[in-house]
């Protein structure tokens, strides 16, 4: 079976970052992506807030992403990611395309658009109902159209279609927008642009393609119609992480929840970007949570490689287990160092760091003297001072 060090699922920011990072870290990377590489960034056509460009279409910063993490060479793959395997500590990335074996995953699978979940929006789904003002706004030439939502997307996408539609409703459950101040003056000062406030769509209906909205005020409880061509919903994302099924722990709506580390709950499984419970969800975030779980996936990679030479390997070997957070630990530890020229096999770990190593060996306390063969605890002792230990190991 295939074998790498490290597995990103996802190339948008987030997994271009991590891949960057990766293989500028000397591990041997691997970037599988279902789709077009850069991910949702594909599908706007203005970037303001990406530090160091002023200006970008998403397209154009994808593109530069892409050809940056090339530069690093990481192995580009088409493959669709169906689920992980945790098999005896072992890792499996099952894909449409055969299964690799991975030292570290980085799940970087990012978010896409919620449904409004209305009569009406699976049938005309291509035919008027879109979630890409990009991909389909230019349908809509001198066209009446309406976005629906309240946030960023909703209120720059509705700008951008001013471009094309000849007027933009914009229908939102409430009386305010969630979006920055900067998005939403511009999107009120536009003449083509007009918000029906506190009102919800009830259905979208047509004859080959959409012809009309049913709305229903969520104040006044009125019913009305809005003739329009296209509708462009944008209420929310939620995570593409169903693949997971139940193997992570996740935050109401199923985002992965993961530490500051981006470690998941299964050992060396990480997550980045969108696809995780955080609250930005941005390009510049993602690419940081991509650089942030690169790293740790390395250390990660680093310490098991350390652990299983020194600890789990070998016919016998001595550990001095300690935690690095504790004076005196740290003391015993550095006048044990002296001891390791004497005592070939013995081996000092901070059991603090190597958390996840030392509850694999069962060891719930420390200081620790611990005798071992293969990874398997022959003797194991609580020592208090160098001639504990030294007495452990047979030297007095
Ligand atoms: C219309 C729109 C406008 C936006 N405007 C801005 C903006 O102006 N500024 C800003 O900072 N952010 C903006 N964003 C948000 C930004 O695009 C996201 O925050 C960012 O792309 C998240 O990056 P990511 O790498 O986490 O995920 P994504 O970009 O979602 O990338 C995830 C990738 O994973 C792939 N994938 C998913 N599942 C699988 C699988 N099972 N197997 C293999 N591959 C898989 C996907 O195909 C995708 O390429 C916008 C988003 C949209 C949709």
């Amino acid at each position: 079976m295939e074998k790498r060090e490290l597995v990103v699922i996802g190339a948008g920011p987030a997994g271009l970052t991590a891949s960057i990072y990766g293989r500028r870290s000397g591990l041997d990377v691997l970037v599988l992506e279902k789709g077009v590489p850069g991910g949702q960034i594909n599908l706007t056509d203005e970037i303001e807030n990406w530090t160091g460009v002023i200006h970008a279409s998403g397209p154009e910063l994808a593109e530069s992403f892409r050809k940056h993490a090339e530069h690093f060479g990481p192995e580009f793959r088409d493959a669709e990611v169906q689920k992980i395997e945790v098999k005896d500590g072992s890792k499996f990335v099952v894909t449409d395309n055969g299964t690799i074996e991975a030292e570290a995953i980085i799940v970087a699978t990012g978010a896409k658009f919620r449904k409004l979940g209305v009569p009406g929006e699976e049938e005309f789904t291509g035919r008027g109902v879109s979630y890409c003002a990009v991909c389909d706004g230019a349908f809509f030439e001198e066209q009446e159209v309406a976005v629906i939502g309240g946030g960023n997307t909703a209120v720059e996408e509705a700008l951008y279609l001013t471009q094309f539609a000849s007027k933009v409703y914009i229908i939102h459950r409430r009386d305010s927008f969630r979006a920055d101040k900067v998005a939403v003056e511009r999107a009120l000062s536009n003449d083509k642009i007009e918000v029906i406030w506190n009102t919800v769509v009830k259905e979208i209906a047509g004859d080959d393609m959409v012809t009309h909205l049913v709305l229903h005020n969520v104040k006044t409880q009125e019913t009305s119609e809005l003739p329009v061509a296209g509708v462009f919903v944008f209420v929310g994302m939620e995570p593409n992480a169903k693949f997971l099924g139940d193997m992570v722990d996740v935050a109401p709506g199923g985002w992965i929840k993961t530490n500051d580390r981006m470690e998941t709950s299964v050992e060396g499984v990480f997550a980045a970007g969108d696809v995780r419970d955080k609250y930005l969800r941005q390009v510049i975030t993602a690419a940081g949570d991509g650089a942030t779980a690169a790293m740790a996936a390395y250390a990660y990679i680093a310490e098991q490689l350390h652990l299983r030479q020194k600890v789990f390997e070998p016919e016998h070997t001595f550990i001095f287990l300690y935690s690095s957070i504790d004076e005196s630990q740290m003391g015993l530890a550095s006048q044990l160092e002296e001891l390791k020229s004497q005592v070939q096999d013995l081996v000092l770990i901070d059991g603090y760091k190597n958390s996840r190593m030392t509850e694999k060996l069962g060891i719930e306390e420390m200081p620790m003297m611990l005798e071992l063969s293969k990874g398997k605890i022959l003797k194991a002792e609580k020592v208090a001072s160098a001639e504990e230990a030294k007495r452990f190991v047979g030297l007095s």
